[in-house]
């Protein structure tokens, strides 16, 4: 809070804007993070759309911002949203979220496509971002990832996504609740025990954590420490594999109830390590 005030004037003159819509992204935890340029346009814009008026009326406030607030999601009616878009078709508008970009698992994609369709100026103001500060402490790889939102609750569905995604050769990121942490960190365990895991949590905040490890040893950390606040889940690449997994480990495990081939198919899925390879070596181990 005392950063926001000595870095953004205590008043100063509203900007003229352009009519249209401002994507204005916020900060994910610390107010410090919001930019200059994002508070000159709070300020200057005639209406603010925000998912929630109590939790954007605090940021307004840290940063001596007096402007008009509405409510919007993706949820209100059509006619909500139209009446937005003709207001931004001849004043400038801003678009926030609770926290972080917005559109981002979050409100502003259905305004945002329907405002373009409608010819309405659409432009944004980046900033705070949870899954790109997650992945820039993970120290999993960065230059190939895909970002997927929340894994579905129920464990099927979560599985399914998380098989559906696995085989992509990229850094995956999910967004991810404390007390559904442990149940994903077990399906990860299961289908990939030699991948690394990443967990972010409580980014820019006073108790920020970054661990990245296979995911046996996050749930063993986090069933003895259970994790609280908001959390980034990343996984590495297939190929990125743990330098502590023990394919013959993996192979023994799997022959105790399955065939040789179906062993060597779980453990080239799971480590991304050559299928051929490990069928011969469960051969051999079989054999001993
Ligand atoms: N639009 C936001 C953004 O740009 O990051 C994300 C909104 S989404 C509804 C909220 C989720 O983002 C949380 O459940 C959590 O998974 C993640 N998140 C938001 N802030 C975070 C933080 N400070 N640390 C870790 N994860 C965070």
């Amino acid at each position: 809070m005392a950063l926001v005030s000595t870095l953004i004037p205590e008043s100063c003159e509203p900007k003229s804007l352009e009519p249209g819509f401002y994507i204005v992204a916020t900060p994910i935890g610390n107010l410090g993070d919001v930019t200059i340029r994002a508070v000159d346009v709070l300020r200057s814009v005639s209406l603010i759309a925000c998912e929630d008026t109590r939790v954007t009326g605090k940021l307004l406030k840290a940063c001596n911002v007096k402007t008009r607030m509405q409510r919007y999601d993706d949820h209100a009616s059509e006619s909500v949203r139209k009446r937005l878009i003709e207001t931004a078709r001849g004043e400038p508008v801003a678009l926030v979220s609770d926290a972080g970009t917005p559109l981002v698992s979050d409100p502003g994609y259905r305004l945002v496509r329907e405002a373009r369709e409608a010819g309405v100026s659409v432009t944004t103001i980046p900033g705070a971002c949870a899954a790109i500060a997650g992945l820039t402490l993970s120290g999993l790889p960065n230059d190939r990832f895909l970002f997927a939102g929340f894994l579905p609750v129920k464990e099927k569905a979560r599985a399914s996504v998380l098989e559906e995604f696995g085989s992509v050769e990229a850094t995956l990121i999910f967004y991810e609740t404390g007390p559904r942490l442990l149940r994903s960190l077990a399906a990860i365990a299961d289908l990939w025990p030699g991948r690394e895991v990443s967990v972010a949590r409580e980014l820019t905040k006073l108790h920020e954590e970054c661990r990245t490890d296979a995911a046996s040893e996050l749930i063993e950390h986090y069933t003895a420490h259970p994790p609280k606040g908001e959390i980034v889940l990343m996984i590495g690449p297939l190929t990125h594999i743990d330098k502590a997994v023990d394919p013959d480990a993996l192979l023994k495990e799997a022959l105790a109830d399955m065939s040789v081939s179906k062993a060597a198919g779980k453990i080239a899925k799971a480590t991304g390590l050559d299928r051929q390879t490990l069928y011969a070596r469960a051969v051999e181990l079989k054999g001993q």
